[in-house]
């Protein structure tokens, strides 16, 4: 807890899911707002936050909630995003600051910048934290230390917006990067997206071996499969959109990878062992850079909860 005065009077946070929800904690737990205003679209997740005491007001009205914010966070998955922001379009104050959390940034711009009003700005961010679990209780306010925050501001987007998103960010204990959307989305397609989809495409395939062999998957699981149903369990809806609004960035990573895996292929297939060694010790190298750069440590609760 700091005692200096809140980076924002008022911050409206619209979805309280993984994401949503570890703000709000971090916010509190800095004193970062004043009052934290939270709307969601289920009556259901709305009383659960209440209940978890997530923020100062509830209300399943997002325009209601973003009356009067300085500040205005949208964390739902990024199909909703257009929506949300036609939404609150007229109950946005002159100066306010629109921000989200989104995983790509392109569409995020497209999306949501047509239905702001003259006088507001947008910075969209993405925080590279997370877990594969979702809803308020999921989240957590230790998850964003250490970790890096992207903001994609395009050109002429107003300074001092930025700086206070900024703040904000580093405030809850995150590093904060700044790029083009489209350097962003570029980046994240093969650090995120591809294994992402690697993961599902394989947890998929072994689903889909006969009976006898699923029940071996299982139980030797921990020889690399569990890795991959881990990246796996994240909810379909958010990868789903991932892979709707990066799809140029992905399938130009994903052309790469499959040449990449046929040269595998045929090394297997002619025993070129040299190629393989190179290639794995390649990989291995990476996997040092990641631990050299401390971000190898999943994210885990507090509780030492990995999942
Ligand atoms: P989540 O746990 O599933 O939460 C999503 C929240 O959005 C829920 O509160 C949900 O409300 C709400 N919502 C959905 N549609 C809505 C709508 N039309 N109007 C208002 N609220 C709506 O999701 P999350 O993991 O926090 O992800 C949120 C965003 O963060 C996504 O854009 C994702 O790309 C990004 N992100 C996720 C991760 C990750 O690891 N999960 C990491 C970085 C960024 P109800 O429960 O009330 O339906």
């Amino acid at each position: 807890m700091t005692n200096a005065a809140p980076l924002f009077q008022r911050v409206c946070l619209i979805g309280i899911g993984l994401i949503g929800s570890s703000l709000a904690r971090a916010m509190k737990l800095h004193g970062l707002a004043e009052h934290i205003a939270i709307s969601t679209r289920s009556a259901e997740t709305l009383a659960k936050a209440e209940e978890l005491g997530l923020g100062d007001s509830y209300t399943l009205d997002a325009a209601a909630a973003a009356q009067g914010a300085d500040l205005v966070i949208i964390c739902t998955p990024m199909g909703a995003q257009a929506a949300v922001a036609k939404s609150i379009h007229d109950s946005l104050k002159p100066g306010a600051i629109i921000t989200d959390v989104g995983s790509v940034k392109a569409t995020t711009i497209r999306d949501i910048a047509p239905h702001l009003p003259g006088g507001v700005h947008l910075v969209p961010g993405h925080p590279i934290a997370g877990t594969e679990n979702s809803g308020p209780e999921a989240g957590y306010a230790e998850l964003f230390p250490g970790r890096w925050t992207i903001l994609t501001p395009t050109e002429g987007t107003d300074a001092d917006a930025v700086e206070k998103v900024k703040q904000l960010w580093l405030g809850c204990g995150a590093n904060v990067e700044i790029m083009t959307p489209e350097h962003h989305d570029r980046v994240l397609a093969i650090t995120s997206h591809l294994p992402h989809l690697i993961a599902y495409s394989i947890v998929d395939t072994a689903d889909q071996l006969e009976d006898e062999t699923k029940k071996e998957v299982i139980t030797f699981s921990a020889s690399g499969f569990r890795d991959f149903t881990r990246i796996a369990a994240g909810d379909p809806v958010m990868w789903r959109d991932v892979f709707l609004t990066n799809r140029d960035a992905v399938l130009e990573v994903l052309g790469r990878f499959t040449e990449d895996l046929t040269a595998l292929q045929r090394a297997i297939r002619k025993g070129d062992g040299d190629m393989l060694e190179e290639t794995f010790a390649r990989a291995r190298a990476v996997r040092r850079s990641i631990i050299d750069a401390k971000q190898h440590i999943p994210d885990v609760k507090p509780n030492g909860d990995k999942s």
